[in-house]
């Protein structure tokens, strides 16, 4: 039997990058994983390889940011699985470049993907978990949710907003009526497509990605960069009753990125 065997979980953003490795890793241990995204193309492919691999799910466009998207969403897992025990909320975007040229209104796209998201995802998950006796849920955060980093000011206050907001949702739910958990997790450089969009300071604000092995092998004391696969184990345990005690926790995956 899987670690999260029988078990239902929502990965938003599981179109690609870390999501899909965590909604891959979270049903090749028996849950049954609605992937959502608005890249439906890609969220087919993530869907195609949890199948290949013999796993059980289906993918929802579902657009984090719309409220009335959320409803719709947690109505049909409702509908079909009765039940919600596991979300990722990992939805989320990057915008760089130095704070005095960034636009309010690239500002407020970020905070409403990396956090009106997670608030949404918490706010509309919680009374079916409840339902259905508990659960666990983990909002992705990163190292910029930790300290602080030149050109990304905007992600730096969604992440470190994700990471406080985790603590308080997890003080609110942790009594027995609810039994869920809530719990942040904090990449550091993994190798992902949202570096093909976050604008690169070193290479003159242009968006050519940066290079990641050279940054690295500098900046992460373990040498290297990350997989998401690294996340999904972590977001794996976080899931699983493995972590029944941890609840508004942090867990860094960064390599020591964070402690250098
Ligand atoms: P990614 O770009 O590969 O994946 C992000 C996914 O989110 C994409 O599939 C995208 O379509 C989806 N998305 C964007 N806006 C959305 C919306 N409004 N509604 C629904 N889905 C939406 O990037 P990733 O690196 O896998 O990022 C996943 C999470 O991990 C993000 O929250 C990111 O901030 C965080 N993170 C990544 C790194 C890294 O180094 N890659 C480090 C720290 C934190």
């Amino acid at each position: 039997a899987g670690r999260v065997n029988g078990k239902v979980a929502l990965v938003t953003g599981g179109a690609s990058g870390i999501g899909r490795g965590c909604a891959e890793r979270l049903a090749q241990e028996g849950a049954a994983v609605i992937v959502t995204d608005v890249q439906d193309d890609k969220g087919a492919e993530t869907l195609a390889a949890i199948t290949a691999a013999g796993g059980k799910g289906e993918y929802l466009r579902h657009d984090v940011t719309d409220e009335a998207a959320w409803e719709a969403v947690i109505a049909q897992v409702r509908e079909r699985h009765g039940r919600l025990d596991i979300l990722v909320n990992n939805a989320g975007i990057g915008i760089g470049g130095p704070v005095l040229e960034m636009t309010l209104a690239d500002w407020r796209r970020q905070t409403a993907v990396n956090l009106d998201g997670v608030f949404l995802g918490v706010k509309h998950a919680i009374p079916l978990m409840r339902a259905g006796g508990g659960g666990s849920i983990v909002n992705m955060s990163s190292v910029a949710g930790l300290k602080g980093a030149p050109n990304l000011a905007g992600y730096c206050a969604t992440k470190g907003g994700v990471r406080l907001f985790t603590k308080a949702v997890a003080m609110e739910c942790a009594n027995a009526k609810d039994g869920i958990r809530v719990n942040s997790v904090h990449p550091g450089i993994i190798e992902t497509p949202i570096w093909l969009s976050i604008i690169n300071p070193a290479n003159s604000g242009t968006n050519a990605p940066p290079d990641l092995d050279a940054i690295s092998s500098m900046a992460v004391p373990l040498g290297a960069k990350g997989y998401p696969e690294d996340i999904a184990n972590g977001v794996l345990w976080l899931a699983s009753e493995e972590s029944r005690y941890v609840t508004g926790a942090e867990l860094v995956i960064d390599g020591g990125l964070s402690v250098r």
